[in-house]
């Protein structure tokens, strides 16, 4: 198995109306934790990093070779993904590190702005046989997320973009929020459902953690392909790293490695059936 283009992968989701994690990597318990779960459920995944979470280890082409490795051994469709690319050098490094797909989140600028720089990343993940994901509108920080304040994405707005861009997947802004949400969550499914009457792309969400399974499943149903999940690997990760903790002794202390992907496997395998709405 070789890592795919993201936007192959949900193209078939949309059509199927079940939606992929992409779950936030940093090294190879959280990777090997997701290959796992991916394997047993049978199901693709997409791997993502931030700049942030590959730099630490030392680079996007180490992530790029760990993923690979995972997703070979397991024998897994999935597809490697830069997440919140800041700017047109951090997705052209991923590029040639062989990300499959690259995001340029120029959310925080004016429309007309946001439309030039995804096409021009557009045109340059293209060139790599890779993907490119942008976002319209602005999904903000909860607690413990980004400070930035949410913007709504307008419907009218995007299909223009779309067609303007060029660009593969969008991340839509409905009513999720990075970090934990700081009251009850409310998904605006109207905006989201006249966004899928116009764009056929597969439509991302951002900041999935927290948010209630019977919205996320509505939210799939109408055309959601793609769901973000950061701050609960992180809490599923850090409980497990603690509970693990006690049964260790100094001499073994390289024991806590098997429990810990075990762990993290069981939180993304069900987090992956929530996403395929299995049950419905
Ligand atoms: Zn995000």
């Amino acid at each position: 198995m070789a890592l795919l283009r993201m936007d192959t992968l949900l193209k078939e989701a949309r059509r199927n109306q079940v939606a992929l994690g992409a779950f936030e990597c940093w090294d190879s318990l959280n990777v090997q934790g997701i290959a796992l779960a991916a394997a047993r459920t049978g199901s693709p995944v997409i791997f993502q990093t931030t700049s942030m979470e590959y730099a630490p280890i030392g680079g996007p082409e180490i992530m790029a070779d760990m993923v690979d490795f995972y997703v070979r051994k397991y024998s897994i469709d999935a597809a490697l993904h830069l997440d919140h690319g800041a700017n047109i050098k951090e997705v052209e490094e991923c590029l040639r590190a062989g990300y499959t797909s690259v995001m340029l989140d120029a959310s925080m600028k004016c429309f007309e702005e946001n439309v030039s720089l995804t096409k021009d990343a557009a045109d340059l993940a293209h060139g790599f046989n890779a993907s490119l994901e942008a976002e319209l509108g602005h999904v903000g920080g909860g607690d413990g997320g980004v400070g930035s304040e949410s913007v709504l994405t307008e419907p009218k707005e995007a299909a223009e973009f779309v067609a303007r861009t060029d660009v593969d997947c969008l991340a839509v802004a409905i009513g999720t929020v990075h970090g934990e949400y700081r009251g009850k969550p409310e998904l605006r499914l109207d905006r989201l459902a006249e966004i899928a009457q116009t764009v056929k792309n597969p439509l991302v969400l951002h900041g999935g953690s927290g948010t209630p399974p019977e919205l996320l499943q509505k939210a799939i149903a109408l055309g959601i392909a793609k769901i973000n999940i950061c701050t609960d690997i992180n809490k599923a990760f850090l409980n497990a790293i603690e509970e693990t903790r006690k049964e260790l002794s100094p001499s073994l202390a390289g024991n806590f490695y098997r429990p810990v992907v075990q762990k993290m496997s069981e939180k993304v395998e069900s987090l992956i059936r929530l996403f395929r709405r299995e049950g419905c």
